[in-house]
Order: C-alpha cells, then structure tokens, then sequence
C-alpha cells in the first residue's frame, strides 16, 4: 500500500479469482469455464474482418448484440444491459441501486464478489447465513427492505430456489432491487428472464463466461425493466462507455445463432455432472445436488485443504475457500469426461 491511496480504501479487502496458472498445463477444475472452445462460427468471426477494424472504438451501444440478445430472450432493445463480464454488472448494480439507506442483503456462502462490491462502495451489507443443508432459504428475503442479490444457482454450493420463490422475494420488497445472478442457470436452473416485464425491480444477470465458453472474451448481460438498464448505462457512460471491445461484440453475435452447439456443450455438462457426482459419492463423499458446471463435495478424511494441495501436485486445480462453515469443502469445475475419470483417478490413488 502506498501512503497516497485513499483512507476510504485502506481496510478493502480484494476479491481473489482463482488460479490461472502460465507455468505448466493442469488438468483445470477451478474457475468453472467451459472446457470447449467457443463455437466454430465464433471462431471464424474472430479471424475475420472486425480485427481490421480495431482502430476504431466500438459500439458504446453495443445496438447489434443487444438487438440479438433481445430477440434470444424475447425482450425489448432497452431491457438489455452489456457488461464486460457479469462482474462489471454486479459492480455497476451496487453502486447504482445501493448506499448508506438503501443497505443490500445476500448469503454467507455465495459469490466473493459480493461483500467486496459492498466494501467498495461503504455500503452496509446484511449477510444472512444459508440453511443448515446449505440452501438458500427464500423466507429469509422476505420483506427485508433492502437490495437484495442472490445467485441461483447459487456458487458455490449449486443449490437453486425455484422461480416461484423467487417471485416470493420480489413481491415482498417492492421498493428495493432484487438481481439474480443466473452465470449458471444455463446448466439446469429456472431463470427468471421472463419476469422482468412482470417485476420492475427484478434485475437478472447472466455471462457468456460458462455456457458460452467465452471466458476469456469478458462479456455478460443484465436484463430487466428499462429504467433499470437506464440506471446501469448512467454508470457505465460515466466510468467506460466503450466497456464492450469490438470482437467481443462480434462473438457474442454469432454465439446466438450457434445456440444448439452450446446447448448440446451443457447437456454433456450435465451428463459428466451426473456421472461425478455418483463417482465421487461411491467414494464416500459428500456431493450437494448441484445444478451449475461445478460440484461441491466433502470427503470425512481427505479434507478441503489437503484434497486441494495434494491434487494440485497431480496436476488438478480445484478450488478450496478457506472459509468459516465451508473450509473441509472443495468446489470442482465439470468438465469432459476424461477430466472427471482423471479425476477420480487421482483422487483413488490418494485415497489407497
Ligand atoms: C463466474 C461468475 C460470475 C462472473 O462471471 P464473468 O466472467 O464476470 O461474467 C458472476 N457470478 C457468479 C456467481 C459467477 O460464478
């Protein structure tokens, strides 16, 4: 730290992402991205003419994508918000919809980001903890009076609230903001995109960072009621108009005429997720019922930390938070099947 950065940031405890190791090649279950590269149409469009084109600022708009997006959705142009990855959405929410009176309430296991966004901005945060089974229960937002952000799927535990309990949730806060960050609704949840007509105050954030296989592009959306997304750009048009680089744009385009490659892509996700999580409850672990392109398990021996350390000298990342109720778990990205019976390999010889 040095002595100019400001007091107000001095406490602030960052986010740490996962590791994205440029040594050597693991076998890389830790950040939930897709094994398979985009689709081939993306491909293409990335070698072609928009590269030439990188002299000139893009779309602040982004009208093309969000045009796509709307009609992908079955929504208007001014229900969507692009974000350079959901992250920069999230950031954006806070600081739009939350301060000091308007406070923000979220689970005590959910995605890191969320407390620092609070810290960020100094805005007070109730965190409310999960159910003994590490679900998310809806009474608990039930009238709270406050901004309120979950992930359903929530991370990273995978467990999911129904639509109709999140309706619950929206209903009983009316004056306040309710996002649902769906980053992994596209492997098995209930989205609420098709609500936000119904409920001014629902935002619904999803990123082509895992279904999409585009993790690397940076490149997420929000829908919701067009004062909303008025909100959003308010922010964005004050920090980073041009917060969507040319390619981006163009892949995420052509991603949405190519929906039945990444369809299939998470049916075989889901299928790999089925297979691990048997394999891995075969050998005594705890797997919860996960809906997302990860697992989170325990073992009663081979705990958190150690599970972590020691398939990471095999060559496998997984994720370990070194957290209070959480710490004996490990949170493992699905992927093909191969890297699940590597897996369970390594995971067999640790455990002979
Ligand atoms: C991965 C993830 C995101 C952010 O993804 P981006 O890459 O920034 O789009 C947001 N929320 C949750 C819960 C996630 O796991």
């Amino acid at each position: 730290m040095s002595r100019f950065l400001s007091s107000r940031l001095s406490a602030l405890e960052a986010y740490t992402p996962g590791e994205q190791p440029q040594d050597m090649a693991y076998i890389k279950l830790n950040t939930n991205e897709s094994p398979f590269p985009p689709s081939p149409g993306v491909l293409a469009a990335l070698n072609g003419q928009e590269a030439a084109r990188l002299n000139l600022y893009p779309d602040p708009a982004g009208a093309g994508l969000v045009e796509r997006l709307a009609q992908h959705y079955g929504v208007n142009p001014e229900n969507v918000f692009l974000g350079n990855g959901s992250d920069e959405i999230l950031s954006f929410a806070f600081m739009a919809f939350c301060d000091g009176e308007r406070h923000v309430a979220f689970p005590d296991i959910s995605y890191g980001f969320y407390p620092v966004y609070a810290q960020l901005y100094g805005i007070p945060a109730q965190v409310i903890p999960l159910a003994e089974d590490l679900s998310i229960r809806a009474e608990d937002y039930c009238g709270l009076q406050k901004n309120i952000v979950i992930a359903n799927p929530n991370a990273p535990t995978g467990l999911c609230l129904t639509r109709s309990e999140i309706e619950r949730i929206l209903r009983t806060n009316p004056g306040y903001v309710v996002l649902v960050d769906e980053a992994y609704v596209d492997f098995g949840g209930e989205s609420c995109a098709q609500l936000i007509n119904r409920y001014d105050n629902l935002l619904v954030v999803q990123t082509y960072s895992k279904s999409r296989s585009m993790a690397g592009a940076r490149l997420g959306f929000a829908l919701g009621e067009k004062a909303l997304i008025e909100d959003l750009n308010r922010i964005k048009f004050s920090i980073n108009p041009y917060n969507i680089n040319r390619l981006t744009l163009v892949a995420g385009e052509v991603a949405l005429e190519e929906q039945d490659y990444y369809d299939a892509r998470c049916k075989n996700i889901m299928e790999n997720r089925t297979y691990a999580t048997k394999e891995l409850r075969r050998r005594g672990f705890f797997v919860t019922d996960s809906r997302a392109n990860f697992l989170f398990a325990r073992h009663p021996v081979l705990l958190g930390r150690e599970l972590y350390s020691k398939l990471k000298k095999l060559g496998i990342l997984i994720r370990h938070f070194n957290k209070p109720r959480i710490s004996d778990y490990v949170r493992i990205t699905v992927g093909t099947r191969e890297q699940m019976d590597a897996l369970l390999r390594a995971i067999d010889q640790l455990l002979a």
